[in-house]
């Protein structure tokens, strides 16, 4: 098998008096642990070059980080809002638009199921406390990857196949979610109180997934079921980085 590019979007930050741009390293390891070859995408390059940026690349991984703007859903912002990034919501939107037209297999974390959802026509709870209180905490003061509320599985989903489990406990830091759901997305992972945590395409569209908890974080965890989505994604690239004619384009 060849082993697939695996391109991982970027965040811009100011840290230590400087502006970088890069990638938590979990979300690399991950890729690495099963093989794959990751390539961290920065926001710098923008919306024009998202698409010559993927030249090459066999998979797709949108990550975690800010708040995606309620104006992509026609939504008033929420006083609780965190402040999005509008170059990196663009170059998202551009980098999965040529991702889904190529046909690439899609990885979506955390921000990543929402961008996905926004992209596709849903919409999102911009504070969950503030909009759908409940009895789970999404955002807990824990280590990141403390397993913190449970997530429930559709049988036989590529989630489920993926997890090798229709049922987990999971780590979870955000207050943002999918609110309603796209209409080409399925939901196939909730929490007790029927919050959506995965989200797939079914049938012949082209391969997608994404959860709203954190995989990365489990990568040094021996055994953990997470590594189980990254190497679902890892072999749907490869099979498609045998395919000659999509060797350069
Ligand atoms: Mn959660």
């Amino acid at each position: 098998m060849s082993a697939p590019r695996i391109a991982v979007s970027g965040v811009l930050r100011t840290w230590d008096g400087a502006e970088r741009t890069g990638v938590n390293a979990a979300y690399l390891q991950s890729v690495l642990a099963v093989g794959g070859v990751p390539l961290i995408l920065s926001p710098l390059l923008g919306p024009s070059i998202a698409s010559r940026a993927l030249d090459g690349v066999d998979g797709v991984i949108l990550t975690g980080g800010e708040d995606v703007d309620p104006q992509w859903y026609a939504a008033e912002r929420s006083a609780l809002l965190s402040p999005p990034s509008h170059e990196r919501d663009l170059f998202e939107l551009a980098l999965f638009a040529t991702a889904r037209q190529r046909e690439l297999p899609i990885l979506g974390i955390c921000r990543g199921i929402q961008l996905i959802n926004v992209a596709l026509g849903g919409t999102l709870f911009q504070d969950l406390p503030s909009e759908r209180a409940g009895p789970v905490d999404h955002n807990p003061a824990t280590p990141r990857s403390a397993r913190g509320h449970s997530v429930r599985l559709a049988p036989g989903s590529r989630a489920a196949e993926a997890l090798g489990a229709v049922s987990l406990q999971v780590n979870s830091f955000h207050h943002q979610a999918v609110r309603d759901l796209a209409p080409s997305l399925v939901a196939t992972g909730w929490t007790e109180d029927g919050l959506v945590e995965a989200v797939e395409t079914n049938g012949e569209a082209p391969w997608l997934l994404a959860v709203q908890w954190h995989p990365e974080e489990m990568h040094a965890e021996a055994g953990a079921p997470e590594r189980g989505l990254f190497r679902a994604l890892v072999e749907r690239a490869s099979a498609r980085a045998e395919i000659p004619e999509n060797a350069v384009g």
